[in-house]
């Protein structure tokens, strides 16, 4: 029995329209809808007069003039970035560029602890540096808002969920998705740092998330109790196949996946099962018959 998320796939305005969504908060999407993105990449706004601007999305000339049109009379003061992925980071530069705003967050894209002979993941923003690297705890604060650091990686290894002391409300990036769990691909993407991560939220009392993709959640706990519920339960899975003599990777996911998802994505699947396959292998659950890798056979120990 499949555990049940509450998902929130209320649809945005369409791109070019900045929504406030709370007293301080205003969300706008750029038009770079995908099966990974949902209905784009959710920008946010936070602030009056003087605001920071939160992920500045994908490289799209029409989305950065979304955001410039948003705040005309306005002056960003801060641009904070949750992780380098292209759709989050890139129009930091090009948004600084426009407005001279220091650039605050994550760390530079990192590499992950696994290379298993892979470089890097897709998708990465190898290009980001931030002026300002914030760790976990740092605080930036602006005129009528103040924002701390919470160092939450797994999705990636620099990823930040941002916490807005005034509101009380989380930006989760891409650690805590409204409308779909996360993806968590290796080498950068690590399964024993996202269940940490997620386990760091249920010890806070975020009244809201307000994430890159998707509605925002408001049964904050409830909503993470239920990704580490489905993460157990895709652990489940995978032991089950290795019982049953399925010992690789690709011939997981057709059995795992079935027909929850379509075809075209069972690559991504593929990478999430290697992220949980690498961590029950580091906690000893299961082995391998050589390196852990995407291609190797696994089983259960001797
Ligand atoms: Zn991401």
């Amino acid at each position: 029995m499949a555990v049940a998320i509450t998902f929130n796939r209320t649809p945005d305005l369409p791109p070019g329209n900045a929504a406030a969504v709370s007293p301080l908060i205003r969300r706008l999407v750029a038009p770079n809808p995908s099966a990974f993105t949902f209905q784009g990449t959710g920008t946010y706004i936070v602030g009056r007069g003087k605001v920071a601007v939160i992920d500045p999305g994908p490289m799209i000339e029409s989305h950065l003039e979304a955001i410039l049109d948003a705040l005309r009379g306005e002056t960003v003061t801060h641009i904070l970035v949750t992780h380098t992925h292209i759709d989050h980071s890139p129009l930091a530069r090009p948004l600084q560029r426009a407005t001279g705003a220091p650039i605050w967050g994550c760390g530079p894209h990192g590499s992950g602890k696994h290379e298993q002979g892979v470089k890097v993941e897709e998708g990465g923003d190898m290009e980001f540096a931030p002026d300002r690297q914030l760790g976990h705890g740092d605080v930036a604060e602006g005129a009528g808002w103040t924002f701390e650091a919470v160092h939450t990686p797994g999705h990636t290894s620099n990823h930040l969920c941002l916490a807005l002391r005034e509101e009380n409300a989380l930006f989760t990036g891409d650690h805590v998705m409204g409308w779909s769990t996360s993806i968590v691909s290796p080498p950068d993407g690590d399964m024993s740092a996202y269940m940490a991560s997620l386990n760091l939220l249920l010890k806070r009392d975020d009244s809201v998330y307000w994430p890159t993709h998707g509605g925002p959640v408001r049964a904050t706990k409830p909503f993470v109790a239920a990704f580490i519920a489905h993460r157990h339960e895709r652990e489940a899975a995978i032991l089950a196949c290795l019982r049953d003599g399925i010992g690789r990777i690709r011939d997981m996911v057709p059995r795992i996946y079935g027909n929850t998802i379509p075809p075209q994505l069972y690559p991504a699947a593929a990478r999430s099962v290697f992220a949980h396959v690498i961590d029950l292998a580091e906690r000893g659950v299961i082995a391998a018959d050589g390196p852990v890798g995407i291609e190797a056979q696994y089983r259960l120990p001797r």
